[in-house]
């Protein structure tokens, strides 16, 4: 049978590249009568969270997408989690050494950023130039004894090349020259991305590889690396990634790339899921909206067009208001706007948040109007100046240095927001006030408010970093 999978790296914000991949993993299983499988790939443990595992999960089950194996539904082949795996990798990476397929690498970070420095100089491909591979077992024993840490690389072919077939761009040929020779084990034993995700998708019995494009240069080393182990490899197929309306990748420096964003800013889950859906369906097929089950029926991958994939707000625009519009009756709508945000989660924060401010109750409006908006328009050079005591460099500088740091933050949570706005106050040298007042007419359109920090984390990183942005343009 058929069995692909999506396997996200918690590290962030639900992405919709994760939901655009997921998807076309979910229908060509379907279409198949297969399974979809989903894994979460946490072996970067610094920025792995189980915060954003969550928002992943939550935000593909929002897509209307399901998964018949993963962390949280289980299934024969778990834990799905990698960081629930070391001894399963230990045990992989153990064999390659022991076939001599891998090798125990003790160079110092210095020196390898000394062989780097050195190959860019030559203008020389940078990789790992094999110094450790002459070490004698006693060599090695030595290093050990001494208790110097070491990485595990594999080996690499010296000449000839790895022909790489990708479904949707035939043979790709790479020239083992070239080819890195990877780690696979870090030095505190954990393993890498490489190591993990081939073991996993063996074990796991993954039949097709469907994966961003950004991969393709990864596939000869997947490639030998099932070949040492002695294993079929699935069959590959790179997808081209999201881009930018100027065709760049997709970022979200230019739009929104977080599910939570289009959650929070309106979007229907059938708008988002119809309109990520267009990007596998032909050309041809006039009707533009369509269900999960027409999308399963009709799947081919040779539909996907390797000409990169605009995502294109003005048609989910379209679509999400067609959904509105068209799809749902009155109490639908109702239901459909209590889901979005007149419910007690999305409430009881903005219920306290305004009760600490507020006079009469028809205060209400205008102190939480700014909860029910993406982002505030009709924002005007004079509203944006008023009351500020800092320069209008300065003002911009505080607006760009909140931004990064908060795309920074791991957890987002009031602490964070509040450390971000103090260290922005610091490197301005000015008070915390001096700034606070230009994020309130940024962030809420009015020169005060509800309690920022809380604001600031209810609305989300992504509501935050778009009314930032709108407030430089
Ligand atoms: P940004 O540039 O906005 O910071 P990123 O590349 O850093 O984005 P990641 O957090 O690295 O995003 O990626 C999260 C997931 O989304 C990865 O699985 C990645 O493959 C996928 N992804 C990122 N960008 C795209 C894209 N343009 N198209 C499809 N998938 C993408
Ligand atoms: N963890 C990788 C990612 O998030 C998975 C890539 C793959 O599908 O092999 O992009």
């Amino acid at each position: 049978t058929v069995r692909t999978r999506v396997a996200p790296s918690p590290t962030g914000d639900p992405h919709v590249g994760t939901a655009y991949i997921a998807l076309i993993n979910y229908c060509f299983a379907k279409k198949h009568g297969g399974e979809f499988l989903l894994r979460i790939e946490d072996t970067d443990q610094a920025r792995s969270t189980l915060q954003s595992e969550k928002m992943i999960l939550d935000s593909l089950r929002w897509l209307g997408l399901s998964w018949d194996e993963g962390p949280d539904v289980g299934g024969p082949h778990g834990p799905y989690r990698q960081s629930e795996r070391s001894a399963i990798y230990t045990e992989h990476c153990d064999r390659l050494l022991a076939d001599g397929h891998a090798f125990k690498c003790y160079c110092t970070s210095e020196k390898l950023t000394a062989m780097r420095r050195h190959q860019i100089a030559a203008k020389q491909p940078p990789k790992y130039d094999g110094t450790c591979l002459s070490l004698t077992d006693a060599d090695r024993a030595k290093l050990d004894a001494e208790g110097v840490s070491h990485v595990v690389r594999m080996k690499i072919p010296t000449e000839g090349k790895c022909v790489v077939q990708d479904t949707l761009r035939g043979e790709i040929e790479f020239e083992y020259a070239v080819v890195d020779m990877q780690v696979l084990m870090k030095s505190d034993g954990l393993p890498t991305y490489h190591l993990a995700n081939v073991v996993d998708d063996h074990l796991m019995g993954i039949t097709h590889v469907m994966r961003g494009e950004e991969w393709i240069s990864s596939a000869p080393k997947h490639l030998l690396l099932y070949q040492y182990f002695g294993w079929e490899p699935p069959v590959l197929t790179h997808l081209p990634l999201l881009r930018n309306a100027d065709k760049s990748k997709l970022s979200k420096r230019k739009n929104p790339t977080s599910i939570l964003f289009y959650q929070r800013a309106g979007y229907l889950p059938q708008a988002m899921q119809n309109f990520l859906g267009l990007f596998i369906k032909s050309a041809s097929e006039e009707d533009e909206k369509t269900s999960l089950q027409e999308l399963i029926d009709g799947f081919d991958v040779h539909n996907i067009s390797l000409g990169g994939p605009v995502f294109d707000t003005s048609k989910l625009d379209w679509l999400n208001g067609r959904y509105l519009r068209e799809e749902l009756d009155v109490g639908q709508f109702l239901d459909a706007v209590k889901a979005w945000a007149l419910n007690d989660a999305y409430l009881t924060p903005i219920a306290e948040m305004a009760q600490a401010r507020i006079t009469k109750l028809s205060d209400l409006g205008s102190l939480t109007g700014m909860f029910f908006m993406n982002r505030i328009d009709g924002l005007t050079a004079d509203a944006l100046r008023d009351g500020v005591k800092i320069d209008q460099d300065q003002q911009r500088a505080a607006y760009t240095l909140a931004l990064q740091q908060f795309d920074g933050l791991i957890e987002w949570n009031k602490e964070g927001v509040e450390t971000t706005l103090r260290r922005t106050a610091e490197v301005l040298e000015t008070k915390l006030k001096d700034v606070i007042r230009p994020m309130y007419i940024a962030i809420t359109g009015q020169p005060q408010g509800v309690p920022l920090f809380d604001a600031i984390v209810h609305l989300g990183r992504d509501i935050i970093r778009e009314r930032l942005r709108h407030a430089m343009e």
